[in-house]
């Protein structure tokens, strides 16, 4: 084998080796990036109005089965959102959120709309946290 053979032969196994390096980077490039732009399927639930909210990823602007649970038993709550129907004054438009499980004690509500109006507050808070990236687990009271 002559010099420039082996000088070839030298340059196309540095080659193979290279663009095997360059594939395994760039895979794990994009891996990590679509890593951290999936994270938010991860953050399910959040405590908001004192009782914790689950939901469901369709994608990123899209909340599905979202719903609230009891912060003592985590039972399913019962929403009574008749005030709604009988007021026209946003103040007198009261949601209620009872657990029966412990004894149909409320455990909160929201005032301003019925359960179409609480769904909506509470994606919109979702998402809200989702494009600051704060996921962490907040209390927020009906007062502020
Ligand atoms: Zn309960």
């Amino acid at each position: 084998m002559s010099y420039a053979e082996k000088l070839f032969v030298d340059y196309s196994e540095f080659m193979v080796y290279g663009i095997l390096v360059f594939t395994i980077l760039s895979m794990t490039v994009l891996y990590i990036i679509f890593r951290k732009t999936e994270e938010y399927k991860r953050f399910k639930s959040l405590r908001f109005y004192n009782v914790i909210w689950k939901w469901n990823w369709m994608s990123k602007k899209r909340i599905v089965s979202l719903w609230c649970y009891c912060p003592e038993c985590g039972s399913e709550l019962t929403c009574d959102d008749e005030s709604c129907r009988s007021s026209n004054v946003l103040a007198n438009k009261i949601t209620y959120f009872t657990c029966q499980k412990c004894g149909d004690v409320e455990k909160s509500r929201i005032t301003g709309g019925d359960r179409k109006y609480v769904l909506k507050i509470v994606k919109l808070e979702i998402i809200k946290r989702v494009n600051e990236n704060s996921y962490e687990d907040k209390v927020v009271n009906n007062n502020g």
